[in-house]
């Protein structure tokens, strides 16, 4: 029998911060990430025929269609866990009920894989969250994507992880935003309702503090808890 996998589910509106808290689980945990937004970005910017199929709802601010979604997710994670047992984490997927009902059924029939799906879910005000996203930086680099902000003393101008140049990504507007906001809002309850059916557990982050603050909070929470804490082992 191999050992269990742990696949974290982060939930939340764009722009509360799952993708530097993903970020810091990888650098300081060890884990694996994986962002539906960042391989449809990869798509489009290397226009392969999914990028054509996807490009105007990323450009609008609507989600790509689930079919699309769940062939990308479900064959990247099944590549992953086959290969390690390290926890995966999973930010911005799935994003609908049919999403995250092919996903349960993925983890039903892969019994030998013994996977534990949790659910973070990260929770910011509105107003903030439109700040956030129009003044977000992201690195060019494919590879890296680190993000930053233009609102701090000193705007940053290049990477700290690798040196490539920052750029805004085309949907940071404030109106694609807040179209991204009120698609994310219209499926988050139906999603929340489909975990708790589903038997899925779920912890609720505040993510208003400063980022180091949101990951010590989901360390002593989440990864205490389930004993994946590297330095507490
Ligand atoms: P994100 O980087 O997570 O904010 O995603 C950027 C865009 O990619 C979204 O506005 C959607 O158009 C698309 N996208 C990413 N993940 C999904 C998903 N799970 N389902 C549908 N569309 C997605």
């Amino acid at each position: 029998m191999s050992n269990a996998r742990s696949i974290f589910l982060f939930l939340g509106p764009p722009g509360v911060g799952k993708g530097s808290i993903a970020r810091l689980c990888v650098q300081e945990l060890g884990w694996v990430t994986l962002s539906t937004g960042d391989l449809c970005r990869q798509h489009v910017a290397r226009k392969t025929q999914i990028g054509r199929q996807i490009e105007v709802a990323m450009q609008s601010g609507s989600l790509v269609p689930d079919a699309v979604i769940i062939e990308m997710g479900l064959e990247w994670l099944e590549e992953q866990l086959v290969a390690s047992d390290v926890p995966v984490i999973l930010d911005g997927f799935p994003r609908t009920v049919e999403q995250a009902g092919a996903l349960v059924a993925f983890v039903r029939r892969s019994s030998d894989l013994a996977i534990a799906l949790h659910v973070v879910h990260f929770t910011l005000d509105e107003q903030a969250l439109i700040e956030r996203i129009t003044g977000r930086l992201v690195c060019k680099n494919r590879d890296c994507q680190a993000i930053y902000s233009v609102r701090g003393e000193h705007v940053p101008v290049t990477c700290k992880h690798c040196g490539e140049a920052l750029a805004k990504r085309t949907d940071d507007t404030a109106e694609t935003a807040r179209e991204r906001l009120a698609t994310h809002y219209d499926h988050e309850r139906p999603l929340i309702d489909f975990y708790v059916t589903s038997g899925v557990p779920i912890v609720r982050l505040n993510a208003a503090p400063p980022l180091d603050e949101v990951f010590g909070e989901f360390r002593r929470r989440v990864v205490g808890e389930l004993g994946h804490d590297r330095d507490q082992e």
